[in-house]
């Protein structure tokens, strides 16, 4: 594999031959994770990664602009048909790049944020201090309800209220439930500010019409390709066509350079196949399996953020069931046996954020795989002995041969 990168490079074909087997070989449950199909990968490997295509399909600054125009407007045409949005720049790099661009658009800086605390499930590129956000914009969270885990929308319409933002953002990197659009939007209109909804997450759940869509309520929708939509890797944005002039040329040149077409070219990819009849049964693999691994963790007796999910993944709060024992710890001895999962935040979090109380567990890679609700019950069960004997070597090594195991049943890129 990567037999031209190895006569120039065997140190860098070593690594990506390493990557394509630490993929197959392990159990990727980090919930923002997914593997894309050969035909992505093509598409992102191809010679649009030479091109210049600054501008627009048809209103580009340079020539030869013919192939990069075709793909653009295919990966624009698809997304459109699978959100249902009036108007789609697919050029942003990544999901913070596409946030980027709406607050370039709309926003001055010093003007107000309120968004949901990166403790309680927000993003960095929600108003961070250590991010753009945080440091250019006037920034108030809002948060769970501790005891339920569920977004308090009555507080955040109290909020907006109070410290009239100029933008609310709603939209998560672990929250496991279903996020009521309608809601966040009626926060946002008491305020009279926009509603920025960042489904960088769900992407794939909405186009499935699994989880509710935001595009028609908020005023943006923003998303990453590459999470549970298995496009190429990067970031799009939704308007209507009111808001379309002004988004367009906030993406470039007013925050990038130059699309990376070869990425774009992976996005139209991997919408299409998203397109297909099967994705909606993914999608809802993805949820089932997801509420099949919450139900073998409650039986277990570990605490579940919000006590379940709606969604992709499951925050597991360990404070409850093992005390001593932390999500940074707990992720560790998890790696050591093939299973790839997270450290998170909890609501209310009591460690630090570097070393947190919870773990997060996806299934959007899982069911690429083909796991169906046995299979990941039977990977739950891994994640809970690990938990319960994370420093026994034996019970690791036994659930380590079980993984392998498993991934044998489920193989990845077969013929790679
Ligand atoms: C993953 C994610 C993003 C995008 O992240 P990038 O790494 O910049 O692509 C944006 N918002 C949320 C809520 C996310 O979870």
């Amino acid at each position: 594999m990567y037999d031209r990168v190895r006569e120039t490079d065997p140190a860098v074909a070593d690594a990506l031959a390493g990557e394509v087997d630490r993929q197959r070989e392990t159990l990727a449950m980090i919930a923002s994770e997914n593997h894309v199909s050969p035909a992505v990968l093509e598409a992102q490997g191809s010679a649009l990664t030479n091109k210049y295509a600054e501008g627009y399909p048809g209103e580009r600054y340079y020539a030869g602009c013919e192939f990069a125009d075709e793909v653009e407007q295919l990966a624009i045409e698809r997304a459109k048909e699978l959100w249902g949005a009036e108007h789609v720049n697919v050029q942003p790099h990544s999901g913070t790049q596409a946030n980027m661009g709406v607050y370039l658009a709309f926003l001055d800086p010093g003007d107000r944020i309120l968004s949901l605390d990166l403790n309680h499930g927000g993003h960095l590129s929600h108003g961070h201090p250590a991010n753009f956000t945080g440091q250019t914009y006037e920034v108030q969270q809002y948060e769970v309800n501790p005891e339920t885990g569920y977004l308090d929308y009555e507080g955040l319409h109290e909020m907006a209220e109070e410290f009239e933002p100029d933008v609310v953002v709603s939209g998560f990197s672990a929250y496991p439930r279903e996020v009521e659009f309608d809601r966040v939007q009626a926060a946002a209109d008491a305020a009279g500010a926009y509603h920025l909804a960042d489904i960088a997450h769900i992407t794939g759940l909405v186009a499935a019409a699994e989880h509710q869509s935001p595009v028609g309520t908020a005023d943006f929708v923003t998303g990453s390709t590459h999470k549970t939509i298995r496009a190429g890797r990067g970031g799009i944005i939704m308007t209507d066509g009111e808001h379309a002039d002004d988004i367009d040329p906030a993406v470039f040149p007013g925050g990038q350079g130059g699309p990376l077409m070869h990425n774009i070219a992976g996005k139209a990819v991997g919408f299409e196949e998203a397109l297909q009849p099967d994705f909606e049964a993914y999608a809802a693999q993805v949820v089932d399996n997801a509420k099949a691994m919450a139900e073998v963790f409650r039986d277990h007796g570990l605490s579940l953020v919000s006590d379940g999910t709606d969604t992709h993944l499951v925050l597991v709060d360990l404070r409850d069931s093992h005390p001593d024992l932390s999500g940074g710890t707990a992720e560790e001895a998890m790696e050591g046996t093939g299973l790839v999962l997270n450290a998170n935040t909890v609501p209310d979090e009591s460690r630090s954020p570097f070393d947190p109380s919870g773990i997060r567990v996806g299934t959007p890679a899982l069911t690429t795989r083909g796991m169906e609700e046995k299979a990941v019950s039977e990977v739950a069960h891994l994640i809970c002995r690990v938990l319960d004997d994370h420093d026994r070597q034996p019970v690791l090594d036994e659930v380590s041969e079980q993984v392998d195991a498993l991934c044998a049943d489920y193989p990845l890129y077969e013929g790679l």
